[in-house]
């Protein structure tokens, strides 16, 4: 079944904003609140946090107070943030919303009836109490993120490791699922860049984690562990599937299409798997993750060893 759609964007610039939503309110609807009072309203609490989720999770809750509303979903690709509030409804209005022609996202309100055109004016006019408070969340968000990522390979750095590696453990711990980990190592790397020089050999390092992300559905889950090492987690995989996806990533890292300037370099990689033991601490599933790929090595290269 279609969903009847309407569609809008919102430039919190234009100064049709403005305009809206001020002494348009209907005699037949009862308000426990008046449009002004809730923007008043909305502007202090929605400044009181710099969380995507917090602050969208306030809006939804107390714009209701005007505009009842069954979901509302926020969507902003260059964040890699998608949210979602409520149920589904048949009817949705979406905004996409921009600040000087800064894109920040968009937002999509659902319900079961279809909005009248007064509700749609109060809409866009609370709108605008989410520009500076979801711009500043967002800058965080950029901030915090280009904090925890390796500007190379754009992988997760140690930091965000050791931080992702603890809470999937504990989350395998509370669920009782399997948790597994692969640590990833190029074969003879300083070969690349003693015949290529440093500048291909990153080119190439930039290459083996886009082969490695490419193969993976989460890829939040791949670290730069040291020069040419990646560490990737494998939540609730169990060590036969863990093996299984490791064999992939050394084909995927073979197959690839390395080159310097033109001329095509050959490359494999080799890995050690281990899978989380009961009571096992994260330097210990590293460890052991890490005698399997000096295993791997030992035993020729291009090959995955499993932990014992
Ligand atoms: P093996 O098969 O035993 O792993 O041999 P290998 O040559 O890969 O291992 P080794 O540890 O001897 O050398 C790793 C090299 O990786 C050494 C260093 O020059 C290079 N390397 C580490 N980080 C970077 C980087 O960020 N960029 C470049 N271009 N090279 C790096
Ligand atoms: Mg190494
Ligand atoms: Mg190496």
């Amino acid at each position: 079944m279609k969903s009847p759609t309407q569609t809008h964007a919102i430039d919190f610039d234009s100064a049709k904003l403005q305009r809206l939503g001020f002494g348009q309110q209907s005699p037949l609807v009862q308000r426990t609140i008046s449009l002004g009072q809730l923007r008043q309203q909305l502007g202090l609490q929605l400044q009181t946090s710099l969380e995507p989720q917090r602050i969208l999770g306030l809006f939804f809750r107390e714009i209701q107070r005007l505009v009842p509303l069954h979901a509302l979903s926020y969507e902003h690709q260059a964040s890699d943030l998608r949210l979602e509030f409520g149920q589904r409804g048949h009817h949705c209005v979406s905004y996409s919303l921009s600040h000087e022609g800064e894109h920040l996202g968009e937002l999509v309100f659902r319900r079961n009836q279809r909005f009248s055109e007064e509700e749609l004016a109060s809409l866009e006019s609370l709108l605008s109490c989410l520009l500076y408070p979801m711009r500043n969340a967002l800058l965080y968000r950029a901030a915090t993120q280009s904090a925890l990522r390796d500007p190379l390979t754009g992988t997760g750095n140690r930091i965000a490791m050791d931080q992702t590696l603890q809470r999937e453990i504990d989350m395998a711990r509370r669920h009782l699922q399997p948790l597994s980990l692969l640590m990833l190592d190029i074969d003879h790397f300083k070969r690349v860049n003693d015949s290529h020089g440093h500048n291909a050999g990153d080119k190439v390092l930039k290459a083996v984690a886009a082969a490695i992300k490419g193969q993976l559905r989460n890829v939040d889950m791949v670290f730069r562990f040291g020069g040419e090492e990646f560490l990737i987690l494998l939540s609730n995989t169990s060590r036969e599937a863990a093996a299984l996806v490791g064999e992939r990533l050394r084909h995927a890292a073979q197959a690839q299409d390395y080159r310097a300037d033109t001329v095509p370099i050959e490359l494999t990689v080799s890995l050690g798997c281990s899978t989380l033991l009961p009571g096992e601490s994260a330097e210990s599933l590293i460890r052991r993750a890490d005698s399997a790929l000096y295993v791997a090595k030992r035993e020729g290269r291009n090959r995955l060893a499993m932990a014992g």
